[in-house]
């Protein structure tokens, strides 16, 4: 695996390789790093579908609206560089903050139709300016035919793939399952700021959300869902940030459940911000 810390490694290594390679097709996976299982799930349906797999690690901080929460990210380069290799990776790109804003980029703006308005943007200002800017830097630098995100981020993606129209960018986004760990518990890098018991703790988050879309399945409408998963979510110690059902499409909570509806979450455990959802489904 080859490693690049700034754009002039990173251009070296993708012409070299799309000069030996007349067929070439590039995979990317744009992570912040202190990788797990579920960012290899990501390197592992680009390695299905492309022949060159590129992963970004970079803690974008334009997209963190607390300092402290930026500072107290994890931050685990050589294990991430151990577990990109062992996944077959080709290229991880490390760049430095200057790499990616080399003017100090705060001119950036993109309309995103009030998808970014709702659920994580409600409580996480600018939050997904920083995404989209970070996204579509590091898109402009790699070219990846695909770009593989985790609906774990479900707006995120949504966003990303909203962007990408919008700029009218040569890239397919590919929205990829949650990877959980058997407690449930969605994966997260974020869980390596927790406590065991905390993480025992957590797990009434997919608790709650399973507990609604069996409600669902059950033949019960939206307001008897969300009663069965907030009593649910309440048993634990958790502190409930928000719990909608929105549409997938356009992000906007419905009244009406049917196949085409999530339902998210976001909760501190303890000083740990986590986010979930689970696709209703029959
Ligand atoms: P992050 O490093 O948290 O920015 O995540 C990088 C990518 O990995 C994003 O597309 C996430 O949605 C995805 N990801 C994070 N956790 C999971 C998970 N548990 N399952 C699947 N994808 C994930």
């Amino acid at each position: 695996m080859r490693i690049a810390r700034n754009n002039q490694e990173l251009e070296q290594v993708l012409s070299n390789y799309k000069l030996k390679n007349s067929d070439h097709t590039i995979g990317f996976v744009p992570t912040m790093g202190a990788l797990h299982e579920g960012h290899m799930s990501l390197i592992d349906q680009a390695s299905s579908k492309v022949n060159f797999v590129v992963a970004s690690v970079f803690v974008n901080p334009t997209q963190f609206n607390e300092t402290a929460d930026l500072d107290r990210y994890p931050r685990t380069e050589s294990a991430d560089i151990e577990l990109l290799k062992l996944n077959n990776c080709d290229l991880v790109y490390i760049p430095t903050v200057d790499d990616i804003y080399p003017n100090n980029k705060s001119n950036y703006s993109i309309n995103l139709k009030g998808l970014d308005k709702v659920m994580e943007g409600k409580y996480r200002d600018n939050h997904f300016d920083g995404v989209c800017m970070v996204v579509e830097r590091l898109f402009d630098l790699v070219k990846p035919n695909y770009a593989f995100f985790g609906k774990k981020d479900f707006q995120q993606v949504a966003i990303v793939s909203h962007m990408v129209k919008e700029r009218g960018l040569n890239v397919e986004v590919m929205s990829c399952p949650i990877m959980r760990e058997e407690s449930g518990l969605a994966m997260s890098s974020r869980n390596m700021l927790m406590s065991n018991y905390e993480k025992d703790q957590a797990t009434i988050i997919s608790q709650s959300l399973m507990s609604g879309v069996k409600v669902y399945q059950a033949g019960f409408k939206i307001d008897r869902v969300i009663e069965t998963m907030l009593s649910i979510f309440y048993r634990g110690s958790l502190e409930l940030e928000y719990l909608e059902i929105i549409d997938n499409t356009t992000l906007q909570e419905v009244t009406e459940l049917n196949d085409n509806c999530t339902v998210c979450i976001a909760a501190y455990c303890g000083s740990v911000r986590l986010i979930d959802n689970f696709q209703f489904s029959r």
